[in-house]
């Protein structure tokens, strides 16, 4: 790999690096073509990809929104707003001994689960 497309990886990589907004490939492609204006979102799409292969990024996939990215890679579930569309993460205490629960359903083993719970945000001035 050239020096050229380190950099663009590394750019991703430092965009990505504690951002908790769970940008979607076209925000971090709008956000890297300051540093990198003939970057193109293919470049950045494989980028991406490659990042959630190594295990570096996890890839979301909400109802209604193109693929979100994710540098938190620890377990942990999300809630998302229909309204605003953020998506917020929540803790994974939130769920302790949820696969073991689900184990008594399932018909084998539970080692993980990935959830995603829909709502509406208090930013969006909806109060229960
Ligand atoms: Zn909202
Ligand atoms: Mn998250």
């Amino acid at each position: 790999m050239s020096t050229r497309f380190s950099r663009q990886r590394a750019a991703i990589v430092a965009y990505l690096s504690g951002n908790t907004a769970h940008p979607t490939a076209d925000e971090v492609f709008t956000a890297v073509r300051t540093d990198f204006p003939n970057i193109s979102l293919g470049t950045v799409y494989r980028n991406l990809n490659h990042l959630c292969e190594a295990g570096e990024v996890r890839k979301l996939c909400f109802r209604g929104s193109p693929d979100r990215f994710d540098p938190l890679t620890a377990e942990h579930g999300h809630y998302v707003c229909t309204k605003c569309g953020r998506a917020y993460d929540l803790p994974e205490e939130a769920f302790s001994g949820l696969d073991e629960e689900a184990g008594a359903f399932a018909p084998g083993s539970v080692s993980s689960h990935e959830l995603i719970f829909y709502g509406i945000c208090k930013k969006c001035g909806q109060y229960h």
